[in-house]
């Protein structure tokens, strides 16, 4: 099982996005890439962070805001989306 790179959820086969020539794409869920695109193309990062904690902390109604927050902060910048590979070889 692997997680998707752009909103860090953990996905499974059925989960996958599409490539443009319909075959699976198993670093994006189907929500984020589908066809061989993004399929919010202009969300950013802060928005996704947003998101994504909000959705934690509906599905973790205990969670603390600033707990759930510190999760998806540490989390979601270094996925492929927000922090492309070019740059990786740059720092390592
Ligand atoms: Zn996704």
């Amino acid at each position: 099982m692997g997680f998707c790179n752009s909103c860090g959820r953990p996905i499974v086969k059925a989960d996958y996005g599409t490539n443009a020539d319909g075959s699976l794409n198993d670093e994006y869920c189907k929500d984020c890439f589908q066809n061989g695109e993004f399929t919010e193309p202009d969300i950013t990062l802060e928005e996704m962070i947003t998101r994504k904690t909000k959705e934690m902390m509906e599905k973790n109604p205990r969670l603390p805001e600033n707990q759930a927050t510190g999760i998806t902060v540490g989390f979601i910048p270094g996925l492929k989306r927000w922090c492309p590979e070019e740059f990786w070889d740059d720092e390592f």
